[in-house]
């Protein structure tokens, strides 16, 4: 054969932004098709096993996975910011000043601390939300002498865990919940929470709320009354917000910053540009922000790119839940079984149980991750059937 005969195909070019767990298996389960080039763009020149970050703060564990461990062969990493995303041109700009041209892009950068508007507490609140974040507070906790007080505002599910981790190592720790103690569980596993965190010695402020933060104390409101607590560290776990990307590069977002994508992950603006994880709003579907959907999520991302690269249309997302499995120190926690839709089951283990639970699902997530490297197209997740096909029904 003549070689002016053969007609070179350039391979399609995906920009996976963001190497966390939506990243992570995006980019692995694009690997499905080899004639897919994946670059991932993070800042990190590791992978951060972000649900670790409260035992990285109070050195009960290592959140730092090695990149090779858990992308497959062929996947590039680039260590930068994304700064801008020039969706027209396809083109997306990093922080060293350098910019990747795309043929599509998957929007994974995460969340990150959401700091409400209380006096003082922008310049005093630490937190364990991303990488960053989590390691300003470590160092702080490490100035600390046992004994030392610490005030954790936010009774989710992660002010719970970082109160249990640092009561765990002994410091003298106050939860202010400013509602409902973890409310996204059942009765049953908030009473058991509550318990396992006065045997840590916690002190439960469930329905305080602070009111001003100061370098060595917080004021709360409980009851009516003002008090106020020291506090060698202040930490705030109110929930997360998305990085200003989407934002800053004209995106439309939602009021905390996530990209809005369609029931298929595409942004609202821009086909080209597919969400998954904690950054995105999707159309219709409450995810709570979670690692729990992130990897799903990145999953289906990587389908919706490939659907497209064949000329097929995505699939709608199919998401469902099946627990919340929450920490108390290194020796308890809380394991909520859920419906698909997030909301508590009956089912509740706790305790050692539980503890061994928890730390069988953070090896796992890793585990899954690797297998996706390993072979392509073989993570499975949770779905939820019934939802879905309502969505399907109402969207004819
Ligand atoms: C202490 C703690 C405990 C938690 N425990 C649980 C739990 O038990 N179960 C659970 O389901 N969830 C838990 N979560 C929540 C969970 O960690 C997140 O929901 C999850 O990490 C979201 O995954 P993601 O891939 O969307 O984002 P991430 O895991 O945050 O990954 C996003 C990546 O994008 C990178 N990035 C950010 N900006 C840019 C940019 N501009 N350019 C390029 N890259 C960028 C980040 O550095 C990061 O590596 C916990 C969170 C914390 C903080």
């Amino acid at each position: 054969m003549n070689t002016s005969d053969i007609t070179t195909i350039a391979p399609t070019r995906v920009v996976v932004l963001g190497g966390g767990y939506a990243g992570a298996m995006a980019a692995n389960r694009l690997r499905r098709k080899p004639d897919v080039d994946v670059t991932v763009v993070n800042p990190q020149p590791f992978f951060v096993h972000r649900i670790r970050l409260h035992q990285f703060v109070a050195r009960t564990g290592d959140p730092q996975v090695g990149f090779d461990a858990v992308l497959g062969d062929g996947i590039d990493v680039v260590v930068d910011t994304a700064v801008r995303i020039e969706a027209a041109a396809r083109r997306v700009h990093l922080a060293s000043g350098k910019h990747l041209d795309y043929d599509h892009l998957i929007y994974a950068i995460g969340s990150r601390n959401r700091l409400p508007e209380i006096p003082g507490a922008a310049d005093h609140a630490l937190s364990a939300s991303d990488w960053a974040a989590a390691q300003r507070l470590r160092e702080r906790l490490d100035t600390l002498d046992s004994g030392a007080p610490v005030v954790v505002v936010g009774g989710g599910l992660t002010g719970v865990e970082l109160a249990g981790e640092f009561a765990d190592r002994g410091l003298a720790v106050t939860l202010v919940g400013g509602g409902v103690l973890a409310p996204s569980v059942g009765e049953r596993g908030r009473r058991a929470t509550l318990r396992q965190l006065a045997r840590l010695g916690v002190d439960v402020l469930a329905e305080a709320r602070v009111t001003r933060v100061q370098a060595t104390q917080v004021t709360v409101e409980m009851d009516g009354h003002e008090r106020v607590l020291p506090s060698a560290a202040t930490v705030f776990a109110t929930g997360f917000v998305a990085p200003e990307l989407a934002a800053d590069s004209g995106l439309t977002t939602d009021g905390i910053g996530r990209l809005r994508t369609d029931e298929n992950l595409n942004s609202v603006d821009d086909e080209r540009i597919v969400g998954a994880g904690d950054a995105v709003a999707v159309a219709g579907i409450p995810l709570r922000m979670s690692c729990q959907a992130a990897q799903p999520l990145g999953v289906q991302a990587a389908e919706a790119v490939l659907a497209r690269i064949a000329g097929d249309s995505p699939k709608p997302v199919d998401q469902g839940f099946v627990a919340q499995c929450t920490s108390i120190g290194r020796h308890a926690a809380t394991l909520q079984f859920t419906r698909r839709d997030d909301s508590p089951a009956r089912a509740v283990v706790t305790g050692r149980l539980a503890a061994l639970a928890k730390e069988t699902v953070c090896r796992g997530i890793v585990w899954n991750i690797r297998r996706e490297a390993a072979r392509p197209g073989t993570f499975s997740w949770p779905r939820n059937r019934e939802a879905t096909a309502e969505r399907e029904a109402v969207l004819q």
